[in-house]
Protein backbone atom coordinates (compact mmCIF):
# COMPACT_ATOMS: atom_id res chain seq x y z
CA UNK A 1 0.00 0.00 0.00
CA UNK A 2 1.29 3.52 -0.95
CA UNK A 3 0.52 5.13 2.60
CA UNK A 4 3.02 7.70 3.45
CA UNK A 5 2.56 7.35 7.20
CA UNK A 6 2.58 3.90 7.41
CA UNK A 7 6.17 4.17 5.44
CA UNK A 8 6.90 6.78 8.56
CA UNK A 9 6.23 4.60 11.03
CA UNK A 10 8.21 1.75 9.40
CA UNK A 11 11.08 4.12 9.34
CA UNK A 12 11.17 4.11 5.52
CA UNK A 13 11.04 7.93 5.31
CA UNK A 14 12.06 10.12 7.55
CA UNK A 15 10.57 11.81 10.54
CA UNK A 16 11.03 13.64 13.80
CA UNK A 17 9.88 11.57 16.48
CA UNK A 18 7.82 12.69 18.91
CA UNK A 19 6.47 9.93 20.69
CA UNK A 20 5.89 6.14 20.21
CA UNK A 21 4.37 3.41 21.94
CA UNK A 22 2.91 -0.12 20.58
CA UNK A 23 -0.02 1.64 19.62
CA UNK A 24 0.52 4.97 18.07
CA UNK A 25 3.23 7.06 16.33
CA UNK A 26 3.90 10.68 16.69
CA UNK A 27 5.97 13.16 14.60
CA UNK A 28 6.50 16.16 14.04
CA UNK A 29 4.36 18.20 11.30
CA UNK A 30 6.65 18.63 8.44
CA UNK A 31 4.72 21.87 7.40
CA UNK A 32 3.77 23.28 11.03
CA UNK A 33 0.55 25.12 11.41
CA UNK A 34 1.76 26.40 14.96
CA UNK A 35 4.81 26.40 16.66
CA UNK A 36 3.93 23.39 17.86
CA UNK A 37 2.73 20.86 15.42
CA UNK A 38 2.68 17.03 15.98
CA UNK A 39 0.60 14.74 13.80
CA UNK A 40 -0.38 11.23 16.13
CA UNK A 41 -1.18 8.16 14.19
CA UNK A 42 -2.38 4.68 14.93
CA UNK A 43 0.07 2.00 13.92
CA UNK A 44 -2.63 -0.06 12.40
CA UNK A 45 -3.79 1.68 8.81
CA UNK A 46 -7.11 3.46 9.14
CA UNK A 47 -8.02 5.73 6.74
CA UNK A 48 -10.14 7.79 8.68
CA UNK A 49 -12.82 8.65 11.33
CA UNK A 50 -15.12 6.80 9.00
CA UNK A 51 -13.27 3.54 9.42
CA UNK A 52 -13.19 3.41 13.21
CA UNK A 53 -15.27 0.22 14.50
CA UNK A 54 -15.15 -1.87 17.82
CA UNK A 55 -12.08 -3.96 16.47
CA UNK A 56 -9.79 -1.41 15.95
CA UNK A 57 -10.96 1.57 18.37
CA UNK A 58 -8.74 0.61 20.63
CA UNK A 59 -6.25 2.52 18.87
CA UNK A 60 -8.10 5.88 18.95
CA UNK A 61 -8.21 5.15 22.89
CA UNK A 62 -4.34 4.52 23.01
CA UNK A 63 -4.11 7.20 21.05
CA UNK A 64 -5.89 9.68 23.31
CA UNK A 65 -3.98 8.56 26.48
CA UNK A 66 -0.81 9.39 24.84
CA UNK A 67 -2.09 12.57 23.82
CA UNK A 68 -1.34 14.32 27.11
CA UNK A 69 1.94 12.51 27.49
CA UNK A 70 3.05 14.24 24.29
CA UNK A 71 1.60 17.36 25.01
CA UNK A 72 3.63 17.76 28.30
CA UNK A 73 6.48 16.26 27.02
CA UNK A 74 6.19 18.81 24.39
CA UNK A 75 5.84 22.04 27.16
CA UNK A 76 2.26 22.81 25.93
CA UNK A 77 1.08 24.04 29.55
CA UNK A 78 -1.04 26.32 28.43
CA UNK A 79 -3.43 24.38 26.19
CA UNK A 80 -3.11 22.88 22.67
CA UNK A 81 -5.79 21.70 20.02
CA UNK A 82 -6.42 18.30 18.54
CA UNK A 83 -7.70 17.53 15.01
CA UNK A 84 -8.77 15.13 12.76
CA UNK A 85 -9.73 16.16 9.27
CA UNK A 86 -12.34 13.09 7.42
CA UNK A 87 -12.68 13.33 3.75
CA UNK A 88 -13.34 15.99 1.12
CA UNK A 89 -14.96 18.28 2.85
CA UNK A 90 -12.12 18.82 5.79
CA UNK A 91 -9.02 18.57 3.15
CA UNK A 92 -7.89 15.36 4.51
CA UNK A 93 -4.67 15.12 2.49
CA UNK A 94 -2.79 11.80 4.09
CA UNK A 95 -5.63 9.15 4.28
CA UNK A 96 -4.34 7.86 7.39
CA UNK A 97 -5.61 8.37 10.54
CA UNK A 98 -3.58 11.06 12.06
CA UNK A 99 -4.77 13.77 15.22
CA UNK A 100 -2.74 17.40 14.86
CA UNK A 101 -1.75 18.21 18.38
CA UNK A 102 -1.12 21.92 17.97
CA UNK A 103 0.02 24.59 20.27
CA UNK A 104 2.55 27.02 21.63
CA UNK A 105 0.97 30.25 20.94
CA UNK A 106 -3.06 31.57 20.86
CA UNK A 107 -5.30 29.30 18.09
CA UNK A 108 -7.85 31.36 16.60
CA UNK A 109 -11.24 30.90 17.99
CA UNK A 110 -12.85 30.22 14.29
CA UNK A 111 -11.91 26.72 13.30
CA UNK A 112 -14.25 26.02 10.21
P1 LIG B 1 -4.39 16.46 6.74
O1 LIG B 1 -4.53 17.65 5.83
O2 LIG B 1 -4.52 15.16 5.97
O3 LIG B 1 -5.26 16.52 7.95
O4 LIG B 1 -2.92 16.55 7.33
C1 LIG B 1 -1.81 15.93 6.77
C2 LIG B 1 -0.60 16.55 7.43
O5 LIG B 1 0.51 15.73 7.15
C3 LIG B 1 -0.27 17.96 6.91
O6 LIG B 1 -0.27 18.87 8.00
C4 LIG B 1 1.10 17.78 6.27
O7 LIG B 1 1.94 18.90 6.48
C5 LIG B 1 1.63 16.55 6.97
N1 LIG B 1 2.56 15.76 6.16
C6 LIG B 1 2.36 15.32 4.88
N2 LIG B 1 3.42 14.61 4.46
C7 LIG B 1 4.29 14.57 5.51
C8 LIG B 1 5.58 13.98 5.67
O8 LIG B 1 6.14 13.32 4.78
N3 LIG B 1 6.20 14.17 6.87
C9 LIG B 1 5.62 14.89 7.88
N4 LIG B 1 6.31 15.02 9.02
N5 LIG B 1 4.40 15.46 7.76
C10 LIG B 1 3.76 15.31 6.59
ZN1 LIG C 1 -1.19 4.03 6.32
Amino acid sequence: MDCIFCKIIKGEIPSKKAYEDSYCYAFHDINPQAPTHILVVPKEHICCTDMINAENSVYVAKIFEAIPKIAAEAGLKNGYRVITNCGDDACQTVKHLHFHIMGGRKLPENMG
